[in-house]
């Protein structure tokens, strides 16, 4: 069955979909989610599911993730830690002790490529001279003492790989320490750098490739966040749909370097016509929409086009003032009245 014509999905065979912002937020699914991608299997497109979350094992992603609907079991998701077993697997002999310094996820991904995990509490008081890596990740439990072992290892030559280097991670109240705090933490101590293996980095879209079969010009990566989502699909050297539904808004894409192939208000809409902002004489038209960088900022006429086309004929005029050489402090301004749009449209529909 093929997917609607003039889709975004229509042009891939397999699908690399993030999962906070884009799949859930908090515990509650984005509207029509789960339904986009129960389409997108019917139609015969492989969906894996790439988390940096590196803390929990992918059976318990995968059920969280069917609870609300969408298709997932634990051979569809793919994590930060099953990326850094695979790097350490690849140079290091089958059965070789590694340091697990994060939490049940870290442990089972060494677990299943045949390597032996060490939980930072098995070293207390013990000789670890037979320890040949460690595999940092988050994991709530560690604790100081556990820092300090990993430090005493990584004296040593041996072989450090961190799952994923985000500064923070979202809690229902903010922003607390995620991975890439504590990884610096090691940095600042060790005055050593990891090998990291999540996005924005390759390996981790490098398995997600192998999980799904498809090749990368086939292959769409999903996701909200701009500096780990996007940048990272077009390091791996594959396209990116950015969703807005989740952290990252228009006026974040300003100055920020990322470039997404598609822009999108939600997942549902990869299964609908997509249309690409033009150039008129006037300004850019997107679909039913029309938007004009003027004197006093971006003049919107959504018209009969959706809040997404609006957003992308907005981008596009915002895009064209860069390259003309309008301050980026301007074009960030400007930008925000997509987000306002944006925001509008998201408030109305829930
Ligand atoms: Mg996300």
């Amino acid at each position: 069955m093929g997917a609607p014509s003039g889709s975004v999905i229509e042009r891939y065979d397999g699908v690399i979909c993030d999962l906070d912002g884009v799949v859930y937020r908090g515990g509650d699914a984005v509207p029509g989610a789960p339904a986009a991608l129960q389409d997108m299997v019917i139609r015969g497109v492989r969906v894996v599911y790439a988390t940096n979350n590196a803390s929990r094992v992918p059976a318990e992603v995968a059920r969280q993730v069917a609870a609300l609907g969408a298709p997932a079991a634990a051979m569809d998701v793919v994590s930060s830690a099953q990326a850094g077993a695979a790097r350490l697997q690849a140079q290091l002999p089958a059965g070789a002790k590694v340091l697990a310094l994060g939490g049940d996820g870290v442990v089972e991904a060494l677990d299943q490529v045949g390597l032996a995990p060490v939980r930072p509490a098995d070293l207390d008081g013990t000789g670890a001279a037979d320890v040949a890596a460690v595999l940092q990740g988050y994991g709530r439990q560690l604790r100081v003492s556990d820092f300090e072992t990993a430090a005493r290892l990584l004296t040593r030559d041996l072989a450090w790989v961190a799952t994923n280097d985000d500064a923070t991670l979202p809690l229902p109240w903010g922003e607390s320490p995620g991975n890439g705090a504590y990884v610096d933490l090691l940095v600042t101590a060790t005055r050593r750098r990891p090998v990291v293996v999540g996005k924005p980095h390759p390996p981790l879209y490098r398995l997600a490739l192998d999980h799904l079969g498809t090749s990368p010009s086939r292959t769409l990566a999903v996701g909200d966040r701009l500096a780990t989502d996007i940048v990272g699909a077009a390091t791996a050297g594959i396209h990116s749909a950015w969703v807005l539904t989740g952290v990252d808004r228009p006026s974040d894409l300003v100055g920020s370097g990322a470039s997404p192939t598609y822009v999108v208000a939600s997942l549902a809409e990869l299964l609908q016509p997509y249309a690409v902002a033009e150039r008129d004489a006037d300004g850019w038209r997107c679909g039913g929409a029309f938007v004009r960088a003027g004197e006093d900022g971006l003049q919107i006429a959504q018209g009969r086009g959706t809040p997404a086309e609006a957003v992308r004929a907005g981008l596009a005029a915002i895009e064209e003032g860069a390259q003309d050489g309008r301050p980026t402090d301007r074009l960030r301004e400007e930008a925000l009245a997509l987000d306002r749009l944006l925001d509008l449209a998201q408030a109305s529909s829930r």
